[in-house]
């Protein structure tokens, strides 16, 4: 066994304060007490208060490497997330296999550095440079499994069916390395890309299509009804108003409309965006419990709209944080977003009575389904020690007393606060390593 002391620890029903953790040799929380265990060994102090590691629902590695570099904008051209989309096909075209993994490596330790412990990557760079399938059609899968047992972060792959250009559209040209032409041909893949799992013990397979513009309808309903029927199933969905308005055109309704009434939605879906909703779409998503996943990051980068939290939360809805394209990594920046454009948009402050324990709670564990994991608290026995852990000598920090802290973590912090974040009891990041680019 190994223990751990740390200042603070947060359960749902509060702080554990001091907290004493006992792992096993694989991360496994054997005691969980305010009282020092009895015990010979050392016990490793941490000055630093624990919230549970982050879960990061929604990553497309490659995109990493794009960050930050499509952001100067010609005077009087329109600029807007199609045309973001060709500067990422663009990137995507030469992306080869030893770039993802060497990219992926370097994003998910900086992940690990700003309190991610897991990341659900919605991969859908399958093929090679002509579009034809590698000789081991999940490739590009194992080469993000590798990047993250390189970095030590647990993954889900998510392969990821995309299969026309736009609704009944054949695909342009710069799709080809996305592209699998049926079912049976998405199935192969994913049947590989299990395989590529298992090469990581922390490793874990998702499935999903891309969206419904780039899958025709009947084979989004026939890929999750003959798919596995324990994974979580991932889309995205209404990320655009252009969107919305094609697939009116297209199938009649609207995106979330057509998913609650084409498919079972439940706690098994995890839609990405759902930006634009009518009332309805909201209270009947939310009531589904089917998740959200918000990357407020990447949708106020490529100005997507504001997802209607609010009135989402007031129907129960359960949501998920993402960082899609990469250009936020720090998920107490992309909560503070989501309350905040609550806030600008309704001019009142309480969003929730408290934020920082609702933002923390839904994201940890619609973060966790979307993961094809599941926990009954943040930290517990049986489970794996996944923590990130805050500075509490930080002025802000120190100053906020049991009371605050959680809100001061949330709302005030920035990465310079992590201690250091630890993935099945071991750490993962640690204040002061150099980062290895
Ligand atoms: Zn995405």
């Amino acid at each position: 066994m190994k223990y751990f002391k740390f200042h603070s620890l947060l359960l749902k029903e509060g702080w554990l304060s001091p907290a004493y953790v006992g792992v096993d040799d694989k991360g496994i929380i054997q005691y969980l007490s305010g009282n020092e265990p009895q015990t010979a060994e050392a016990i490793e102090a941490v000055n630093g208060a624990a919230f549970p590691g982050f879960q990061n629902a929604h990553s497309h590695a490659f995109q990493y490497s794009m960050a930050g570099m499509a952001e100067q904008h010609e005077a009087d051209t329109s600029d807007d997330f199609w045309s973001w989309r060709e500067a990422m096909y663009t990137c995507a075209e030469s992306f080869a296999p030893e770039q993802m993994e060497k990219v992926a490596t370097t994003l998910y330790r900086h992940l690990l550095r700003n309190g991610y412990t897991s990341v659900t990557e919605f991969h859908y760079l399958h093929h090679d440079e002509q579009g034809k399938p590698y000789n081991n059609l999940a490739e590009m899968g194992e080469r993000l499994i590798a990047a993250a047992k390189t970095a030590g972060i647990k993954i889900t792959l998510v392969p990821i069916f995309y299969q026309k250009g736009d609704f009944g559209k054949e695909p342009q040209p710069r799709q080809r390395r996305f592209i699998s032409a049926t079912v049976d041909d998405y199935f192969k893949l994913l049947d590989s890309s299990k395989e590529a799992v298992d090469h990581y013990e922390y490793a874990k397979l998702g499935f999903g299509v891309h969206s419904l513009r780039t899958v025709d309808a009947k084979d989004i309903i026939t890929t999750y009804e003959e798919g596995p029927k324990e994974l979580p199933f991932h889309l995205h969905a209404a990320e655009q108003l252009g969107e919305v308005e094609r697939c009116i055109n297209y199938l009649g309704k609207r995106p979330v409309e057509w998913l609650l009434d084409n498919l079972p939605l439940d706690n098994r879906f995890h839609i990405v965006h759902c930006t634009h909703m009518t009332s309805l779409e909201t209270e009947n998503l939310a009531r589904s419990g089917a998740n959200a996943v918000l990357c407020p990051g990447t949708e106020g980068n490529l100005g997507d709209g504001i997802f209607p939290l609010k009135a989402f939360a007031r129907y129960g809805g359960n949501w998920s944080i993402g960082t899609d394209s990469h250009i936020s990594l720090n998920p107490l920046e992309d909560l503070r977003w989501l309350d905040y454009a609550q806030r600008l948009t309704t001019h009142k402050r309480n969003t929730f009575a408290d934020g920082a324990s609702v933002l923390i709670e839904k994201a940890f564990f619609s973060g966790i389904k979307a993961m094809g994991s599941n926990a009954r608290d943040y930290f517990a026995i049986g489970h794996s020690l996944d923590a990130v852990v805050y500075d509490i000598t930080q002025p802000l920090l120190a100053q906020a007393g049991m009371k605050h802290l959680h809100a001061a973590i949330v709302y005030t912090a920035d990465t310079s606060a992590v201690l250091g974040t630890l993935v099945n009891g071991a750490w993962g990041y640690k204040k002061g390593w150099t980062m290895i680019l």
